[in-house]
């Protein structure tokens, strides 16, 4: 059902996303083996993720694991690589990995002396390089990936080694894309653990309000209630395509909320979500926040900010003079993870009606 509110899993239920299930199963295909999903949050990242691991294993029989890292850092913050070793256990021997592997794990050798371990008292290392020898390809999920920095030691190191030793291992990392890229991986930092590696980024777009308008009346319509097309316009238009909004709003109306009721419950829940995604980026540096503002405040009713005008404003606002390449470094960031888009040479504008909303309060 359209309308349900917990993570798909099967690739029937999922509605769209057949362009990136598809370079999922090629680049696999390629034997890629670093692969990070990113979206902004209810986007559908676990949704596409289960769907899609489900199916690869149905159809090419490659197992997988998923590790929640919401609750491998949780649990023991400090340790989450005891806690993942314990979960990609488990998994092993729930799922379909080759049979080997586990009992190569009970008796692991240390100095030639096998000792027979259980599953709380297993290394990271050695679990890993039993799914690499135990099966042709394995894969092993993060979602939400970004949590994974709250360790003590940094697991981008494990990932290396794990991408650059393990043929058979295949690493997929989910999150938003501040989080899981700028502040976890650091690829595009030279001096962190994983710069260089190649990686396969499926970036999950908002549905576009065909897409979005056509998600509502399918989903209306598994129980059989008929809905005025022009009635879910202003529900497109002020949701802005996440899926997981659009899901919010049907399972209210079908709990009995009038269509106000329901959007307005959904878009307060909606503001609340951007405010911490955005969380992320003003850890890097408080100045974002003040642009987006800005830029709100220019493009009021809809338009557009001229990038003079922003860094005018900008200044005024921090009592201190930005150069231009800093500026251009901010604008051209919050483009890349899809705060801002740009309509033209220098003029920039909030594509994200929600995000628009929070920053013009
Ligand atoms: P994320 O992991 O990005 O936060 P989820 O996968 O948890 O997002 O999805 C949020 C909600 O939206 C869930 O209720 C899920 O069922 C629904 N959803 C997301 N993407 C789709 C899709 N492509 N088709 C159907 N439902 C979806």
């Amino acid at each position: 059902m359209l309308f349900d509110v917990h993570p798909k899993t099967s690739i029937t239920e999922l509605f769209g996303r057949r362009a990136e299930y598809l370079s999922f199963i090629e680049a696999v295909e390629k034997r890629r083996n670093f692969f990070i999903i990113t979206g902004p949050r209810r986007i559908g990242k676990t949704s596409f993720l289960y769907a899609s691991l489900n199916e690869l294993e149905k159809e090419y029989g490659i197992p997988y694991a998923v590790v929640d890292a919401r609750a491998a850092t949780s649990i023991n913050s400090k340790y989450p690589q005891r806690i993942i070793s314990e979960r990609l256990y488990k998994a092993l021997v729930s799922r379909g990995f080759v049979g080997g592997v586990v009992s190569k794990i009970k008796g692991i050798k240390i100095g030639g002396i096998e000792i027979e371990t259980d599953e709380h008292n297993i290394d990271i290392v050695d679990i890993l390089s039993a799914i690499n020898e135990g099966n042709e390809l394995a894969i092993i999920a993060f979602d939400e990936a970004q949590y994974l920095r709250f360790s003590n030691e940094d697991l981008t190191k494990l990932f290396a080694w794990v991408l650059d030793s393990l043929p058979n291992v295949i690493l997929v990392f989910t999150g938003s894309q501040v989080g899981v890229l700028e502040n976890f991986l650091r690829l595009e930092d030279g001096k962190a653990p994983l710069f260089g590696r190649y990686e396969v980024r499926i970036n999950l777009p908002r549905f576009n309000p065909s897409e979005s308008l056509e998600f509502l009346r399918r989903g209306f319509e598994e129980y059989s209630i008929r809905v005025n097309e022009r009635e879910l316009l202003p529900v497109v238009n002020t949701l802005d395509g996440v899926p997981g909004w659009l899901v919010h709003y049907g399972a209210r109306r079908i709990d009995g909320l009038t269509h106000d009721e329901a959007i307005e419950r959904v878009l307060n829940e909606a503001m609340k979500y951007v405010e911490t995604e955005f969380e992320e980026l003003d850890k890097l540096s408080p100045r974002y926040k003040i642009i987006m503002r800005i830029v709100a405040r220019l493009s009021e009713g809809r338009g557009h900010a001229r990038w003079d005008r922003i860094k005018n404003l900008a200044e005024e606002e921090l009592e201190e003079n930005i150069d231009e390449k800093s500026m251009r470094k901010y604008l051209s960031k919050l483009v890349d993870y899809g705060f801002l888009e740009t309509i033209g040479y220098g003029k920039y504008r909030i594509p994200d009606p929600v995000m628009y909303r929070v920053f013009r309060r």
